[in-house]
């Protein structure tokens, strides 16, 4: 194994975390190691963890298995308890140069994961790029300050906290010249970037900051956001910026306020159809897409019923349906839970009501001539983010205008604009 591997799950600051383990790594001399950059979003993502370390290990004996991520960070003890695991680092200790050096001198202790609440500071960190990725992305904050009552995530990833401007900036500089088209500004809360700089600017500020400063940058995207917490001048910027692309992907949960209330969301229904109807007003076409929890616990049909008229009531396109799974130590774990197969049955209609959404906004697109970024060579995404196959070869990273020529399931077909 010439250089460190890297397995990653979960989400983009997952990805993005993983190229730092990969040069600090690389930079230590670790070439025989095998990384597990884990997620604990669901009990799901756990347990796939686990099942790809044991095979790791079978294929790789002389290997060095290494750890972290959200799952290593909340359950420590249960991976150190794997023979097949040499060691287990925090998400913290994941971004050290000095974990990487420690474990290559043999000095580091088999499971590096200390407290991350106390944490307050993001790391100063750059990359060169994201292999084997034509969209790039980008932390720009780390952690959440929210405590909502199905997530994990705070015991994983600790308190909010924001890379500075100039640091973000200085980031998205160096992936554009290295030939990354697109970039995803990344969080885990990113709307609430900013609170513990000085100034307490907001991510309007960070954006209008990032599209200042790299004027080559031609896509700039932004990862799941708040609607109950972006500022005056990012809806400005997504209302009527080119660069800024119109697809604003939203974490809704539910569409009824009983449970939202349960969740200890910050939003209410009412809310969520209002910054909706209020983007859409500033910038026709601009698309949505939204995360929304099937079977929380104590949600009856009638609530549920809220959920699924919400898709329409936002008009959503995208839809990332989450069947409910209690995470241990979430005040939801200790609700009353509804019937696995209830749940089950609530994914399935969310997801064929997105569907149904998914349908209509494709067949629209038909005929349209959009700008794709070429992912793989035959593949890529509109400004919309829509998925687009092309029959002929492309060049990854390029930004092609193309004629929307068809439709398939989940994506458009289309051949190159003359
Ligand atoms: S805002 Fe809520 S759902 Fe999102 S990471 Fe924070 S606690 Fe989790």
């Amino acid at each position: 194994m010439a250089a460190p591997q890297l397995v990653t799950f979960g989400c983009r600051l997952n990805a993005y975390e993983s190229e730092v383990m990969r040069a600090h790594a690389a930079g230590a001399g670790l070439d025989d190691a095998v990384i597990f950059n884990t997620c604990a979003v669901t009990a799901e993502a756990t347990r796939q963890a686990r099942q790809a370390i044991r095979r790791a290990r079978r294929e790789n004996p002389q290997a060095h298995i290494v750890v972290t991520g959200c799952a290593a960070q909340t359950d420590p003890q249960s991976f150190a308890a794997m023979p097949e695991i040499d060691l287990v680092l925090g998400n913290e200790e994941k971004l050290a140069a000095a974990s990487w050096q420690m474990a290559k001198s043999g000095d580091m202790v088999r499971v590096a994961v200390a407290d991350i609440m106390p944490v307050r500071h993001a790391h100063r960190q750059m990359i060169d790029g994201l292999s084997e990725r034509t969209r790039a992305f980008v932390q720009v904050q780390n952690g959440c300050d929210h405590r909502c009552t199905f997530c994990i995530i705070p015991f994983g990833r600790g308190n909010s906290r924001s890379v500075a401007a100039s640091d973000a900036v200085e980031q998205v500089r160096r992936l554009v010249a290295n030939g990354h088209s697109e970039i995803v500004l990344s969080g885990v809360d990113i709307t609430s970037w900013g609170a513990n700089l000085e100034g307490s600017p907001r991510l309007g500020d960070l954006v209008a900051a990032i599209l200042k400063g790299v004027p080559e940058l031609k896509r700039l995207r932004l990862s799941s956001i708040d609607s109950i917490e972006a500022d005056p001048l990012l809806m400005e910027l997504l209302g009527g910026e080119e660069r800024l692309m119109p697809h604003v992907h939203l974490s809704l949960q539910s569409g009824d306020n009983m449970i939202l209330k349960r969740m200890k969301r910050r939003h209410s229904r009412h809310d969520a159809i209002a910054f909706c109807d209020s983007l859409r007003r500033r910038r026709p076409g601009l698309v949505f897409g939204a995360d929304i929890i099937a079977g929380f616990p104590t949600e009856t049909e009638a609530m549920f019923e809220n959920s699924l008229s919400l898709i329409d009531d936002c008009g959503l396109t995208y839809l990332h349906v989450f069947p409910f799974s209690p995470r241990p130590g979430t005040p939801a774990a200790r609700m009353p839970q509804l019937d696995v197969q209830a749940i089950r049955d609530r994914a399935r209609r969310l997801r064929a009501r997105g569907q149904e959404k998914l349908d209509t906004f494709l067949a629209s697109e038909v005929g349209a001539i959009r700008d794709v970024l070429i992912e793989t060579g035959r593949s890529g995404r509109t400004e919309h983010f829509a998925s687009v196959k092309f029959v002929q070869e492309m060049r990854p990273g390029a930004i092609v205008r193309a004629r929307m020529t068809g439709r398939g399931k989940a994506h458009l077909e289309a051949r190159l604009a003359a």
